[in-house]
């Protein structure tokens, strides 16, 4: 099966082979499995030496342009495992599509979709043992790419690595879907129009770092980004799109290029659509919320993205003022959407939309 795909296998010893995390301990992003996807691109050949070889450091100089100027572009996605141990993917076309915009935006190659989700698909079933089975856990699925050509000096690199590395992953919500609370930044900006906010690239996450902290102190999860100009408009909430169903309209920002066009999000939306809720794609102000959440209109937030699917949002707090969501307790329709795509996801439900990708 490898030779057709033109992807060397270079597999560990049987008994190199790591002790697997104990399935009610795996927390998330912790554990790697014992193989990884690796191709390497240069001018002169394109993608090339494309492998699945053991999980193992890399060797660069340190003058690696990643390390300098940041060019480092990611994905995340999950592999699942339904009845039967039938193994399933989710859209992963279009992360693999999101992932060459995102390589345009920082003058990075374009990878071959085709080809690497065979890669992907061989690699899965490779490590299908390490693919949890308990309700809710997952395979988390990291694509990256980084620019790996030495030199100093402001240029796009001449030379990249691009890589899939595995982790077993647990139930997001092991201890039951409860809302979170939020701290409303009206001082740091994510992203600004024009920018890179719309990439799933490096340095977005580490400028994110300091306001997190910041809001973790308070005692708060995650931090709800307004926009760069005037600081008014509702963008993103940690590394998930956001939604709030105000009145009988379930609402979430526009694409507009500061924000990451979420597959969740997407999902959501056509999911809600096809359920006879109203969608609306429209700016919102962080007024405009906190006035719904004192009048009543607002009946519940939540944000979504692979890693948590959807998360409810229990409360917001901005400019030293505490705003209660639904009682801090999960809406209806954050709970009726997580159910729907977490069955979708796991095989377990009619899938209307042809989402789901069979492995194996
Ligand atoms: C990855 C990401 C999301 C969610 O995207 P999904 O495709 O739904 O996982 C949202 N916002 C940011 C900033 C992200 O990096």
């Amino acid at each position: 099966m490898w030779e057709d795909l033109e992807v060397t296998l270079e597999k560990l010893a049987d008994d190199k082979s790591k002790e697997k995390p104990s399935q009610d301990k795996l927390g998330f992003g912790q554990h790697f499995t014992d193989h990884m996807f690796l191709m390497k691109w240069n001018r002169e050949n394109g993608w090339h030496d494309a492998k699945i070889c053991p999980y193992g450091d890399f060797t660069l100089d340190p003058a690696a342009v990643v390390f300098h100027y940041g060019q480092a572009i990611f994905e995340g996605m999950k592999a699942y495992k339904g009845d039967g141990g039938q193994v399933y993917l989710f859209r992963p076309e279009d992360n693999f599509e999101r992932m060459n915009s995102s390589a345009i935006r920082m003058c990075m190659p374009r990878i071959p979709v085709d080809q690497v989700l065979k890669s992907l698909k061989a690699l899965l079933y490779l490590e299908k043992n390490w693919i949890p089975e308990s309700e809710g856990a997952s395979l988390y699925i990291r694509p990256t790419m980084i620019g790996t050509e030495p030199f100093l000096g402001v240029r796009p690199s001449a030379e990249y690595y691009f890589y899939i590395i595995l982790s077993p992953v647990g139930a997001y919500y092991s201890e039951g879907f409860n809302p979170t609370k939020i701290y409303v930044s009206d001082e740091h900006v994510r992203a600004v129009k024009g920018g890179v906010g719309n990439v799933k690239t490096a340095g977005n996450y580490a400028a994110s770092l300091y306001t997190s902290e910041l809001a973790k102190k308070e005692g708060y999860t995650q931090v709800l980004w307004l926009d760069a100009c005037e600081h008014k408009y509702i963008e993103e909430v940690g590394t998930s799109n956001i939604f709030f169903m105000i009145g009988d309209e379930l609402v979430t920002p526009p694409l507009e290029g500061s924000i990451l066009g979420g597959i969740t999000r997407n999902s959501v939306l056509k999911l809600a659509e096809s359920w006879g809720v109203k969608t609306v794609e429209r700016e919102i102000a962080i007024d405009e919320v906190l006035a719904a959440t004192e009048d009543g209109s607002l009946k519940e937030a939540f944000g979504t993205g692979t890693a948590a699917v959807i998360s409810p949002v229990g409360e917001l707090f901005y400019k030293d003022k505490a705003y209660s969501i639904n009682n801090g307790e999960t809406g209806e329709l954050s709970r009726r959407l997580f159910d729907e795509l977490q069955d979708i996801q796991g095989g377990r439900r009619e899938d209307p939309f042809n989402w789901v990708v069979r492995v194996g």
